[in-house]
């Protein structure tokens, strides 16, 4: 999975300083554009606007930082990147200025000297690239900066990140976005790319339309993250489910794991904690001293979990994280594929984890219900989660789904829980009209309406208080499905709902037939459902292998240590990495902006002995080779064999 050049491939000709492909190797240490960046880069290279369409982890920055340095080194002049995270600047600015590129940014964190003398730096054509805030791009002050530049030549570029928040229709809508159209206006000859990873139409349409993108041109890149593995389970105990899916699979790993409140995020955390994970909480409600502080630690130190609710995640650009885990549905395959997509952005393994039942089904559906928000707004929002519903249930293949959504056509992967075991399915259709009359029968007696519990009770033919005092031993109904576990009875009932065949109402989650649920009654629908996963049955040859039959890949067990490396390796991939740690406290800076984990992997693997072979590695440009190259090969040098 890692993006280098095999060993015995000899160095790659040396491309002029002033190009694309000599940027991208001297500056950023990279042989290689992935997928689409070439084309963007020429396009904005060369005057053209663009919106770009990349998935997290996708490599968005280097769209317009190599036209940034490009445009930079023909004509100076600055690169103004509009960014909503403010607390993610200071990281972004210090990674470019390792890679030697003068960058810098303004916002609200910063003094007033400090801020004159960055825009000294801006107005004097230095600076290569500037981030800010939108509301401080559209000030008056600002724009008069701007101005001047422009009349001076000086003004290169526009990149607007995060472009999605200009849209209403997504959780990360930013009202200063809608400001940026100023730009085009202001000044229409200079070139802007936009980027964003939320794909979906409506909001491609609305980017288009409120940053007047007009005449960009459109680069939509595959969505397949291919290192990261979807797994989807039921949700049995979710706190074990997660530790055992930490403990075992990600001990001493990065990982974030969502949850739906902040109550839960907090309760997560702690608990965490006490089973000895280095778990820190994130979300809205507590202090922005705590959040900068937890994120921090997230950022910089090693193996820290970030439980979180979705206000985090955003820009979080790590690299290593090696899991993501979700506790509660989310809602919508946007947000999903989003967080999820924060995992393995470095290209090694990784999973997107999540566990789900009946109640968050019912939970999501209500909150939809239940929201103030118009009836053609709640409609779409509905039809976003019968997807996400339709993707946790599906038994073919994640992957194939998930693109299908976003419009890409696939395989399927060999890299999702599907794929990997074929899941056991078995014949629900009798179940599914059993319980489908007995709410039906339920409802007869002068309209009554009952939740999941006691359906499942009568179902099962339990005698409990409350099956006595409605009388309900004497249904028709009563015990016909004595032999379906109440497990399985969960299962059919989500999946009903899932499939908007029975739905919920009211405060008690009672259940209410729906105009489809006359399909099922009638035996027209066969009802196919996953055999519940919760409690596995191996060997008992009640899986059946469907649809591709793959191999299940090597899987590293203890991730701290990266595969592939022989006892010697190891040994100097720790010694790399204690000397990064102490590179990136002296600089203030993420270890993964001195070097990533697998750029640390391939020095650890090859072992070069000269300046000239470890500038052959993937990530290691011209100023990181003169800064750290001599102290790197003491370090290699220094693990006897
Ligand atoms: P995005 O902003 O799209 O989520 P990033 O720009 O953060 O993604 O890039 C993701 C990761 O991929 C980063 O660690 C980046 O350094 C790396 N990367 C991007 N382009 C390349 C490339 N051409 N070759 C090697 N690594 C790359
Ligand atoms: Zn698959």
């Amino acid at each position: 999975m890692l993006r280098t050049r095999p060993p015995d491939m000899l160095a790659p000709d040396l491309q002029p300083a002033d190009t694309a492909a000599g940027i991208l190797q001297q500056v950023f240490g990279y042989s290689k554009f992935r997928g689409e960046q070439e084309r963007i880069i020429e396009h904005v290279s060369s005057g053209g606007d663009a919106l770009v369409l990349m998935p997290t982890g996708g490599g968005k920055s280097l769209c317009y930082q190599v036209p940034a340095v490009l445009r930079h080194r023909r004509e100076r002049g600055v690169s103004v990147v509009v960014s909503p995270l403010i607390a993610l600047m200071h990281d972004q600015v210090g990674a470019l200025e390792e890679l030697g590129v003068h960058a810098a940014f303004l916002n609200s964190t910063l003094s007033m000297e400090e801020a004159q003398r960055i825009e000294r730096e801006m107005m004097s054509g230095r600076l290569v690239l500037l981030y800010a805030a939108p509301e401080r791009v559209t000030t008056p002050r600002f724009l008069a900066q701007l101005d001047s530049l422009q009349e001076r030549e000086l003004l290169s570029l526009f990149a607007i990140d995060e472009a999605h928040c200009v849209s209403q229709w997504g959780h990360d809508f930013r009202e200063d976005y809608l400001g940026l159209s100023v730009l085009h206006e202001r000044y229409p000859e200079v070139p802007r790319i936009a980027l964003t990873a939320t794909a979906d139409a409506i909001t491609r349409a609305d980017i288009v339309q409120r940053l007047a993108l007009g005449d960009a041109r459109i680069f939509v890149s595959s969505f397949d993250r291919p290192n990261i593995r979807y797994r989807i389970v039921e949700k049995d105990e979710p706190r074990r489910q997660l530790r055992r899916f930490v403990q075992e699979e990600h001990h001493g790993d990065a990982g974030i794991v969502y949850c739906q409140s902040r109550k839960k995020v907090d309760e997560t955390a702690a608990w965490l904690l006490q089973e000895g994970v280095t778990a820190l909480p994130y979300h809205a409600g507590l202090d922005s001293d705590v959040r900068r502080r937890h994120q921090d630690r997230f950022l910089r130190e090693d193996g820290v979990v970030m439980v979180a609710t979705i206000a985090f995640g955003m820009g979080i650009d790590k690299p290593d994280v090696r899991f993501v885990a979700h506790l509660d549905l989310p809602k919508n395959i946007e947000g999903y594929y989003q967080e999820t997509g924060r995992a393995g952005r470095d290209g090694l393994a990784a999973d997107a984890w999540m566990v789900y039942g009946l109640a968050d089904v019912v939970n999501q559906r209500r909150m939809i219900d239940e929201s103030p928000a118009a009836e053609d707004f709640k409609r779409r929002q509905r039809g976003k989660l019968d997807a996400l519903l339709a993707l946790a249930e599906s038994h073919d293949c994640r992957r194939v789904r998930l693109l299908s959504y976003f419009d890409e056509a696939s395989e399927p992967c060999g890299n999702c829980d599907n794929c990997l075991q074929a899941p056991a399915t078995w014949d629900a259709t009798e179940a599914a009209r059993m319980a489908l009359s007995c709410v039906y029968r339920f409802h007869q007696d002068r309209g009554r309406r009952f939740g999941a519990g006691h359906l499942i009770d009568v179902l099962r033919g339990k005698a409990t208080d409350k099956v006595a005092q409605f009388g309900h031993q004497r249904l028709s109904t009563f015990g016909v499905g004595a032999a379906v576990s109440e497990t399985r009875w969960r299962g059919v009932l989500r999946q009903l709902i899932a499939m908007g065949h029975l739905r919920t109402e009211g405060e008690f989650n009672t259940f209410e037939l729906t105009p489809s649920s006359r399909k099922v009654l009638r035996g027209d629908l066969t009802l196919l459902l996953r055999e519940s996963d919760a409690s596995p049955k191996r060997g008992d040859g009640t899986r059946r292998t469907r649809g591709a039959k793959v191999a299940k890949p090597e899987r590293p067990t203890l991730r701290a240590v990266p595969a592939g490396l022989d006892v010697n390796a190891q040994q100097r991939f720790a010694a790399l990495k204690a000397w990064r740690a102490e590179v990136a406290r002296a600089h203030n800076l993420p270890a993964f902006v001195v070097f990533h984990d697998a750029t640390l992997t391939e020095m650890a693997r090859l072992r070069p002995a000269t300046l000239d072979e470890l500038a052959q590695i993937s990530g290691v440009g011209v100023k990181k080779l003169e800064a750290y190259g001599e102290e790197i090969l003491r370090v290699l040098g220094g693990e006897g064999e």
